[in-house]
């Protein structure tokens, strides 16, 4: 049974204040991040850390993101309802309930079976319905382009082609890159046939696999 009571909303509040001390300023991302419940995500024995800000195990070696970074890479899509996006990474799928929250319509994909399972399952269950997929997102989905935005929750080695090729004139590609240990986080718009990057420091990542990604 799925319980929402008022000290995780408490706690809940709290984080959000948190997160925007930390510098997240778009109110509607702060509003998700207050709606969505993060400890659904957690198993029993990890329930008092779901509002904390830091990443967490999820299994199969995967994460949880922090919930800055979740904020962060939102903010950096600059999202409009009815946006089509593209999310690279279900894992959880906590972030894809926080984009949905924002009013946009989400494609998720995951290279790890037994995550694209688990989540499929579970995130109707929390009323969250995105469109899900079972591949190798560091090739987009070439099958559903073009997308507004699109966002890669796991570090890339590089700015895969194929991903800003699928973005729409105008769109937004939001991507951690670097080595397998950090990363800088790239926001790209694709405008009148040129790509205007914007460089942030400071992230960690799991790795980005694939055929445009790491080999293992
Ligand atoms: N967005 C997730 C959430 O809210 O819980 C966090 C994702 S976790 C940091 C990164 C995810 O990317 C993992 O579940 C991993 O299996 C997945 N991943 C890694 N390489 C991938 C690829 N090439 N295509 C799709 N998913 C991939």
């Amino acid at each position: 049974m799925l319980e929402d009571n008022y000290k995780q909303r408490g706690l809940r509040n709290k984080l959000v204040k948190i997160l925007e001390k930390k510098g997240i300023q778009d109110q509607r991302v702060l509003a998700a991040v207050g709606k969505v419940p993060r400890h659904f995500f957690f198993e029993t024995a990890l329930l008092d850390h779901a509002y904390q800000d830091k990443a967490f195990p999820i299994g199969e070696g995967q994460t949880i993101s922090q919930p800055y970074t979740v904020a962060f890479q939102t903010e950096k899509l600059e999202l409009q309802p009815g946006d089509k996006v593209l999310e690279i990474g279900t894992g959880s799928g906590y972030q894809a309930c926080i984009l949905m929250e924002m009013g946009v319509r989400v494609y998720t994909i995951e290279y790890n079976r037994v995550l694209f399972e688990r989540t499929r399952e579970f995130l109707p269950l929390m009323g969250y319905k995105p469109y899900f997929f079972h591949g190798d997102g560091s090739k987009g989905l070439p099958a559903k382009a073009p997308f507004n935005k699109i966002i890669v929750t796991a570090g890339a080695p590089i700015v895969p082609n194929a991903l800003v090729d699928q973005l729409v004139e105008g769109g937004i590609l939001v991507i951690p890159v670097g080595d397998r240990e950090k990363q800088y986080m790239l926001q790209i718009r694709k405008k009148e046939g040129k790509l205007i990057k914007t460089e942030f420091k400071g992230f960690a990542f799991v790795p980005l696999l694939g055929e445009q990604g790491w080999k293992s």
